[in-house]
């Protein structure tokens, strides 16, 4: 009953007219595979009209990578939800470990900046992972918790259903090193299991939870292998037209 994801982390690449090719070439070999499967792409602000424009028709939605807590006003530098939601995107990526780790990002602003985009139509993918040092503590559950709690603070079952959740164990980001299916399957059914605990079966079981870090077209197959892994999360494998839509494709035909 959940439709595959198959979310493109474009983080601080691109420029404008690198992000239209890139939309371009996906629109190319991707779009065919967007009933079957949700594509999203997150280029950066500066991009995301031209890649909605280069997107229309295809099916493929984009998201913002981030967005301000508060509505509007003195934040400068900051990018509200609604001008999100304004220049095209369907979604926002929140509480990336990048985003936690640099900008010192908080569980209670995430989950500020979660009501905002929800209050404002947008759907968030909401990011929880733990670092190496907690996984070899065996605190891997504890941090994944105590993320998940805090971020869908105050959200209603009707709420769930515009969140998707990306699992995203720090360690393997950007790293080359691939979380193995069992951990991620591990992973991903504890946090199915803690949102039926917060909501009820029936919100855990539509509850998209993608899993990132070092996605590539060579691992995912094994990774949508499993039950509880519903798509990726991808960054470095989403900034080229093919190994990205190779991946869409292995979600098509995993579902
Ligand atoms: P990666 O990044 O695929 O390059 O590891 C994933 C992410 O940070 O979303």
């Amino acid at each position: 009953m959940r439709k595959y994801m198959m979310a493109g982390n474009w983080k601080m690449n691109n420029t404008i007219a690198q992000s239209k090719a890139l939309a371009d070439g996906l629109k190319a070999a991707a779009a065919g595979f967007s009933s079957k499967v949700d594509v999203v792409v997150a280029p950066s602000f500066l991009s995301v009209s031209t890649v909605t424009d280069a997107l229309k028709g295809s099916g493929i939605k984009v998201a913002a990578q981030n967005c301000c807590w508060e509505k509007d006003g003195a934040y400068t530098g900051d990018v509200s939800a609604s001008m999100v939601k304004d220049a095209g995107c369907e979604y926002v990526i929140l509480g990336h470990s990048e985003r936690r780790q640099y900008s010192k990002e908080s569980d209670a602003l995430v989950n500020q900046k979660t009501k905002i985009a929800l209050a404002n139509g947008l759907k968030a993918i909401v990011c929880v992972g733990e670092l190496l040092a907690e996984r070899e503590a065996n605190k891997t559950n504890e941090v994944v918790e105590a993320q998940t709690t805090g971020c869908l603070s105050g959200l209603t079952a009707d709420d769930m259903k515009k969140i998707v959740i990306a699992y995203e164990p720090v360690w393997a980001i950007g790293t080359g090193k691939v979380a193995t299916k069992e951990q991620a399957q591990e992973v991903h059914a504890f946090i199915r299991g803690l949102v039926k605990k917060l909501y009820n079966d029936a919100v855990a079981q539509s509850t998209v939870i993608l899993y990132g870090g070092s996605a590539k077209p060579d691992n995912i197959v094994e990774l949508l292998a499993q039950p509880d892994v519903d798509g990726g999360l991808v960054g470095g494998a989403s900034l080229k037209a093919d190994s990205f839509a190779a991946m869409v494709k292995a979600a098509a035909e995993a579902k």
